[in-house]
């Protein structure tokens, strides 16, 4: 092997700008050209050959950000510490990461807890001037201040928080660069008061290099450093003037194409080695100090919580809402538990008196959980726990446990044998179970609603009538062709309504094309969907020409009838009764359908399952592993599968009646998104937009 260095690169054949999770992105969607990156990759990359030399991880279809290797982690040594991302659109970035250093015989090392941390985006080595060593990390935007502590405890090295401030400058990366000799490059406007005065205190003023807004913004920090070459994406001349008189040659090359995802050469480029590392450096204790405080009060009503909450942000902390509990009627109050961070001590204090004026109280947060057996089948013990959607873990013998199946309305058994906690509903639970009965020793990770909605800010349109459904409509597609790429699972809840509005023929072609991974609905759905293949009617009404047939109002019976008489729709796609729709295709391609029986059904069709219970199971287990959940058109269906779903998981709701995209939205996850157009339309947009 050589000496020289090592640097990891992936090539963008996947890139594009998909989403937005940050402000570049904002209006670049579908915009990025992958040809005219992958010539601007080549480009770098012969730069950093004539330097280093530049290993290549596959990319993975359905991650177009991949390309940007230094969020994948960060190396020291022989040991990798993979990211964990705060963006899910990203998460599976890591799991790649993770598989490629441990081929490579890297000993991983994952970070203690479940806290953002976004690789050498946040987190870049600065091998100092005679002092230790020390890891510059950002947070406030993407990685959050807990994994700093996890880092510096994980690996033994010293690490020195800054907080970012302007969303552009999203990752550390971005506007600061650490050089040899104590020397450093970096864009002002971007830290907070307290992190530029940790940078002057370790730095000399001619040591330190400001970047003005018009380099910065053209990512002249984003640069990767070789020795004693810098390559950039532009320089201005004073910029180029300053960095050479520090002894640097200078290399730009034009990177403009991932600019419009956020990203330039040091985004797209992952040290192997870190300059001067070794285990055996002295470090001391993580400075970062953390404590859990709770709130009690009209939270809400008075904005009392997003008041402390700036209390927290403004001091330069960081915290996590790891519990909220809504006072049910107006008269009763609300208690919050929250989990605050802080760069040290004295900040931490600072931010705990700033609190006093919203009466908080310290928690004692090991405590354990409160268990109680199950005495009667199907009955919980009193004062049961009741879940919400949000990830939560509890207090079990000294050790936190992570919850399983995640689900709103049930329950927490903890099985102590095997150290495992999971939500079951309470008609499930058997006697001897034992149920969590206390809110003590119970933390949610409810989300940080600012990052969620930056996540999701594409989409979280609500019932908005501002944007146009069509551009919605783009979104859902480009997300439904990430998810069809990377083999993840788009579940479809649809009713009736689909069929009657011509949407059926579209919404065959989706499944035909593979973008369907579970289709849930009632009886109604496949009742009308088989009717229009047996008679060219839905509900009666001839769909080609959108009137009303003789007789037509008995076809549906006649439908049901014909299938009946097969024994299941299978079998009368089978038989070649049914020749086309929406059943058609699913039996055709194999895709699993769970039909649900209601009071309203006529027949029913045989595989309608009309007892509910089994019905919830069925639904239950079909949305396990969902990606993206769409819901059309039918108001019972769609809030059955809202009910079961985790958070996390993206679900679009289309109706045309905005109450009931609304009462999805309200369930209190940010990542619902409501689409308040006709059915039949949407498909017809969306198919077009998929297969055009
Ligand atoms: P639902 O009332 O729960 O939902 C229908 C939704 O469609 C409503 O929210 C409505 O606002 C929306 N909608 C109406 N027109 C629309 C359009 N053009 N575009 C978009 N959205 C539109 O009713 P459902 O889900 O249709 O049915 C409830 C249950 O009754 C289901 O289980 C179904 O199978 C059953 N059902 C059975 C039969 C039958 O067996 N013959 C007939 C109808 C319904």
């Amino acid at each position: 092997m050589s000496n020289s260095p090592r640097v990891l690169m992936c090539e963008p054949s996947h890139f594009g700008v998909e989403y937005v999770i940050n402000p570049w992105m904002q209006g670049q969607v579908g915009k990025a050209s992958v040809t005219r990156a992958q010539a601007q990759w080549q480009e770098l990359k012969s730069l950093i050959e004539e330097l280093a030399d530049v290993e290549l991880i596959p990319p993975g279809p359905g991650l177009p950000d991949m390309c940007f290797t230094a969020n994948g982690g960060m190396v020291f040594g022989s040991r990798f510490v993979p990211a964990r991302f705060s963006v899910s659109q990203r998460a599976l970035e890591a799991d790649r990461h993770r598989a490629w250093f441990a081929e490579q015989g890297f000993e991983i090392v994952e970070l203690e807890g479940a806290h953002a941390f976004e690789g050498e985006g946040d987190a870049l080595w600065w091998p100092g001037p005679g002092s230790p060593p020390v890891v510059f990390a950002g947070y406030g935007v993407r990685s959050d201040l807990e994994a700093h502590r996890e880092l510096a405890e994980g690996v033994g090295c010293d690490v020195v928080s800054l907080r970012l401030v302007d969303e552009r400058f999203y990752h550390l990366d971005t506007c600061f660069l650490p050089l040899p000799n104590g020397r450093l490059m970096y864009f002002r406007e971007a830290f907070d008061a307290d992190s530029l005065s940790e940078i002057e205190a370790r730095t000399r003023p001619d040591d330190r290099l400001e970047v003005d807004a018009k380099d910065a913004l053209r990512f002249a920090c984003n640069a990767v450093r070789i020795s004693d070459t810098m390559i950039m994406n532009h320089a201005s001349a004073q910029l180029r003037g300053q960095v050479e008189a520090w002894g640097y040659r200078v290399r730009t090359t034009p990177l403009d194409e991932f600019l419009k995802a956020g990203g330039a050469a040091k985004c797209l480029t992952l040290l192997l080695q870190q300059d001067g590392y070794s285990p055996e450096i002295p470090h001391s204790p993580s400075p970062i100090r953390m404590t859990t405080v709770s709130m009690t009060g009209h939270l809400l009503d008075d904005h009392a919580l997003t008041a402390a909450l700036e209390v927290v942000a403004g001091f330069g902390g960081s915290f996590d809402v790891e519990q909220f509990r809504a006072g049910e009627r107006r008269d009763q109050l609300s208690t919050a538990r929250i989990r605050i961070s802080a760069t040290r001590e004295e900040r931490l204090a600072a931010i705990l008196q700033g609190l006093e004026a919203f009466a908080v109280e310290p928690v004692d947060a090991a405590h354990p959980v409160t268990v109680s057996e199950v005495r009667q089948a199907g009955v919980a013990p009193d004062g049961f726990y009741c879940t919400t959607i949000y990830p939560t873990e509890v207090r079990h013998r000294d050790c936190w446990l992570k919850v399983d199946s995640q689900r709103m309305d049930s329950v927490i058994v903890i099985d102590v044998e095997s150290r495992e906690a999971r939500c079951v509903l309470i008609r499930d639970l058997s006697l001897g179970d034992l149920v969590v009965c206390s809110e003590e020793g119970v933390r949610v990770r409810t989300p940080d609603l600012r990052k969620a909605q930056r996540e999701f800010s594409f989409m979280s349109s609500g019932v908005s009538s501002e944007r146009s459904a069509e551009g919605l409509i783009s979104e859902v597609a480009l997300e439904m062709k990430r998810v069809r790429a990377r083999g993840g699972k788009t579940v479809v809840v649809a009713g009736p309504v689909v069929i009657h509005t011509g949407g059926g023929p579209h919404l065959a072609e989706l499944i035909r094309n593979g973008f369907v991974s579970a289709l849930l609905t009632g009886n109604a759905l496949p009742v009308h969907d088989i009717e229009t293949s047996l008679f060219g009617t839905s509900l009666g009404v001839d769909l080609a020409r959108g009137v009303g047939v003789n007789g037509g109002h008995q076809h549906h019976l006649r439908a049901i009838n014909a299938v009946r008489a097969a024994g299941s729709i299978e079998a009368a796609v089978r038989s070649g009764i049914v020749t086309g729709g929406v059943m058609y295709e699913c039996v055709e391609a194999g895709i699993p359908y769970v039909l649900a029986g209601s009071i309203r059904d006529d027949g029913p069709l045989p595989e309608t399952l009309m007892d509910l219970v089994d019905a919830q199971s069925a639904y239950a287990e079909a949305i396990e592993d969902a990606d993206l959940i769409l819901m059309l058109s039918s108001m019972l269906h769609a809030i059955g599968t809202g009910n079961m779903t985790p958070a996390g998981v993206h679900m679009v709701c289309v109706d045309i009646s905005p109450a009931v995209v609304t009462k999805l939205a309200d369930r209190g996850s940010v990542e619902s998104t409501g689409i308040v157009t006709d059915v039949g339309l949407f498909l017809n947009v969306l198919a077009r937009q998929l297969l055009d």
